[in-house]
C-alpha cells in the first residue's frame, strides 16, 4: 500500500517540503506520497483526528500549528517537549508522536564548517519559535555560552529561564549586542528581519564583527540577507537558512523511513528554486 505523508499549515502553497520529500521517496524507491494540507487553526483538531483515522504514516507541522498540535498528540519526545513546539509527527503503531527537527537540523547544517561548536561563544538574535528550537538544541549539545538579543527582552529572559539544559546566558539590549559583537565566534540571526520583501533591513549593526567569526541567518528568502551580505564583506563565514531547511526535512525523513537521505543534491534543487 502506498504510504501517506504530508505537511499541515496555513498558508501552505509556498511550502517546498512536498517537492523535497517526494524527491527522496522516489530516489529511495519508497512507494509513498507527500501532500500539502491547508489546515485552518480552527480545523487542526479534526485534521489530526482524520490523519490518525486513515492511518497516515507521518506528517510535518508548520506555521501556525507547531505549538497548538502538542495536546492533540499521543506523545512527545523530550527535546520537542522542552522546546514547546513540534514540526514532525510519526505514526508509531497507531500513536502519533511529536518531534522537533528544527534545532537538530540547524546544528547539522553547521557540521561541515564548524567542528568545535561547543567552544564557540554564540549570540542568538531573536527569541521566537525558531530561536527557541536552536537555543535549546545548542544547549543540549553542550555549547557553553549562548547570549541572546531580542527586540522584546522579556521573551529572551523567558527562553533563558525555561531552558532545561546547562548553559551560560546573558540577555543583551541592542546597543550592548552591537558593542560586544567582537566577543562572539558565532552569530545566529533568527528573526524575520531582512526577509523578502523587507530586504533592506537588518536586526543589528555588525560594525564590530570579527572577520574570523561565522554568521548564520535562518532566512532563505532572499538567499543572502543584508546581514549576511555585510558579514561577507567583512570576510566572515556565512550561511543562509537553506541547509537548516533541508536538514530538518532530512531528519524528519529519517524518523519516518530509517534512511537519512542525501542532502547535497537537495540543497542544489532548493537553491535553484529560490533563484540561486
Ligand atoms: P516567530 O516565532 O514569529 O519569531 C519572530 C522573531 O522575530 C521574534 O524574535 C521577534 O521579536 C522578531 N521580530 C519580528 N519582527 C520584528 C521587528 N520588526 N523588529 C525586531 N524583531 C522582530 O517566528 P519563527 O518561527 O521563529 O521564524 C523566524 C524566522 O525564521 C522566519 O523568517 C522564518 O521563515 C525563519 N525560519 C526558517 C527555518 C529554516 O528551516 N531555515 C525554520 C523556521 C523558521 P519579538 O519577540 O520582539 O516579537
Amino acid at each position: 500500500m502506498i504510504k501517506l505523508y504530508g505537511v499541515a499549515g496555513d498558508p501552505i502553497a509556498h511550502s517546498m517540503s512536498p517537492k523535497m520529500h517526494n524527491y527522496w521517496f522516489e530516489l529511495y524507491g519508497i512507494e509513498a506520497c507527500y501532500h500539502p494540507f491547508l489546515i485552518k487553526e480552527e480545523n487542526l483538531r479534526d485534521a489530526v483526528k482524520g490523519f490518525k483515522a486513515f492511518g497516515m504514516n507521518g506528517f510535518n507541522v508548520t506555521v501556525p500549528h507547531k505549538v497548538a498540535i502538542i495536546p492533540l498528540l499521543d506523545g512527545i519526545d523530550p527535546l520537542a517537549k522542552a522546546i514547546g513546539a513540534v514540526n514532525t509527527v510519526v505514526n508509531e503503531n497507531g500513536k502519533l508522536i511529536g518531534y522537533n527537527t528544527d534545532g537538530p537540523g540547524f546544528i547539522k547544517s553547521l557540521e561541515k564548517e564548524i567542528s568545535d561548536l561547543e567552544q564557540r561563544k554564540t549570540l542568538i538574535i531573536g527569541a521566537g519559535g525558531a530561536a527557541r528550537a536552536i537555543y535549546f538544541s545548542m544547549a543540549e549539545r553542550g555549547v557553553g555560552e549562548i547570549d541572546i538579543f531580542n527586540r522584546t527582552a522579556e521573551k529572551a529572559e523567558q527562553l533563558k529561564k525555561e531552558c532545561p539544559f546547562d548553559v551560560k546566558t546573558k540577555i543583551l539590549e541592542k546597543e550592548e549586542a552591537e558593542k560586544l559583537l567582537a566577543e562572539y565566534d558565532l552569530i545566529i540571526q533568527t528573526t524575520s528581519i531582512g526577509m523578502s520583501p523587507r530586504i533592506d533591513e537588518s536586526p543589528i549593526s555588525i560594525h564590530n564583527l570579527r572577520k574570523d567569526a561565522f554568521v548564520c541567518d535562518i532566512i532563505y528568502n532572499p538567499l543572502k540577507t543584508k546581514i549576511l551580505q555585510e558579514a561577507e564583506e567583512k570576510g566572515a563565514g556565512i550561511k543562509n537558512g537553506v541547509d537548516m531547511f533541508v536538514y530538518q526535512g532530512a531528519l524528519a525523513f529519517e524518523k519516518w523511513t530509517g534512511i537519512f537521505p542525501e542532502t547535497d543534491k537537495m540543497k542544489e534543487i532548493i537553491n535553484k528554486q529560490l533563484g540561486g
